[in-house]
């Protein structure tokens, strides 16, 4: 291993006592999507301590930021991005303050280390990841466009990277009916819990004739108020995911005309809302390998191949646009499911502090790789291209 890193592990150790204590003040002050406002304080506080030029409140997103420190123009520029928001009545049951800490040690290692380098280093703030999504707007807005190449870092049941994650569209089919005496006057009634009810009918149908990867799921949020007044408003949500966004896509207007075929069937009317929207993942295996090889050199013991089993996240839509990559890092024991107690409770374990030291060295060493091995980043960029296309000619 190269004497740079050693020295950027040296920095990392350095600021250990820091990443420690952001990690904690975070955890112990849960806060919602878009209202991490302490968070985003100390972390903007910490960055612009150290060097980072802070623009806070970006996309008019409140909480969001930008970070950037320019070692010298003309270089490579490295996103590293990080959540910071909390889950309703449970707290960091996702981890996030493990994240935001590692990131902002990484970044602020880096920076101290590039020598004379030209690189940029850039963190991006994105809130609310567990609700209506900052990298959204975010990416709408171009914020990530000029990146060469985005990181980011989650806690984890092992230490591993995505090999995938699901295309996913979350929708709301909201149908209108008419109001009427359910015993009285059921003939001047339409109801729009039947297309509600007709709609999961007849997305089971469906089911048999997709691909196995496609998983449709839903509830219904709305089936009226009480039985004897024939319901004039109902909503179903469901989550409707694929391997893939064109053939996602396919699918979805087949379970859009399965809503409509209802709608049409009942006369009620039907609006149907996207409420978020994730891509797949675009999957660039010689990034996820430099992240393993640097987690392995940042002292971590075991590690897991990359996960085939995953949801939908919407830092995909950033692996969309440019090459991206998440290191998972363990701190909870293998098969401690996420959005848990467990999870709370070993956000300030001496676990959950091992893995945001070992994530901030293995973030800023490859990081670092990436910066001084041009080769490399080039190589990064024609395999996302591939992967890419790929997707697009399916
Ligand atoms: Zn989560
Ligand atoms: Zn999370």
């Amino acid at each position: 291993m190269n004497n740079t890193k050693q020295s950027i592990y040296a920095s990392v150790d350095g600021l250990s006592e820091k990443i420690i204590a952001i990690n904690d003040f975070i955890h112990d002050h849960p806060e919602l999507g878009n209202n991490e406002f302490q968070a985003v304080e100390l972390l903007t506080r910490t960055l612009a301590e150290h060097h980072f030029q802070v623009e806070r409140g970006i996309v008019s997103l409140p909480t969001a930021f930008k970070a950037t420190f320019t070692n010298k123009e003309s270089g490579p520029i490295i996103g590293l991005l990080c959540e910071y928001d909390a889950l309703e009545g449970l707290g960091h049951g996702c981890g996030h303050n493990l994240q935001a800490s590692s990131i902002v040690g990484a970044a602020i290692a880096l920076s101290q280390n590039l020598g004379d380098l030209p690189a940029t280093v850039v963190v991006y703030g994105t809130p609310a990841e567990e609700t209506t999504s900052g990298k959204l707007p975010m990416i709408k807005a171009g914020v990530f466009d000029d990146l060469d190449v985005a990181l980011m870092m989650h806690g984890g049941d092992r230490t591993t990277v995505d090999g995938k994650s699901l295309a996913m569209n979350l929708i709301d089919f909201i149908f209108e009916g008419k109001a009427a005496h359910a015993a009285v006057a059921p003939e001047k009634g339409i109801s729009a819990l039947d297309g509600v009810l007709m709609t999961f009918n007849a997305i089971e149908y469906l089911r048999e004739h997709v691909r196995p990867d496609v998983k449709i799921h839903g509830v219904i949020t709305n089936g009226g108020t009480v039985a004897n007044i024939v319901p004039d408003h109902a909503v179903a949500q469901f989550y409707v995911r694929a391997a893939d966004r064109p053939y996602l896509d396919t699918v979805l207007e087949r379970v859009y005309n399965a809503a409509r075929g209802a709608a049409l069937s009942t006369g009620s009317k039907l609006t149907i809302k996207e409420i978020k929207r994730c891509e797949n993942k675009v999957n660039v295996e010689k990034l996820n390998q430099v992240l393993l090889k640097n987690a392995a050199e940042a002292g971590i013991q075991e590690i897991s191949p990359p996960r085939t089993s995953t949801g939908s996240t919407d830092f995909a839509n950033v692996t969309y646009i440019i090459p991206g990559a998440c290191l998972r890092v363990a701190f909870v024991p293998f098969g401690t499911a996420s959005h848990s107690t467990e999870w709370v409770e070993a956000g300030t374990s001496e676990a959950g502090h091992r893995a945001v030291i070992s994530a901030a060295k293995a973030i800023a060493g490859s990081a670092y790789e990436l910066i001084a091995v041009p080769d490399l980043l080039q190589e990064i960029k024609e395999e996302f291209r591939q992967a890419k296309q790929s997707y697009v000619m399916n």
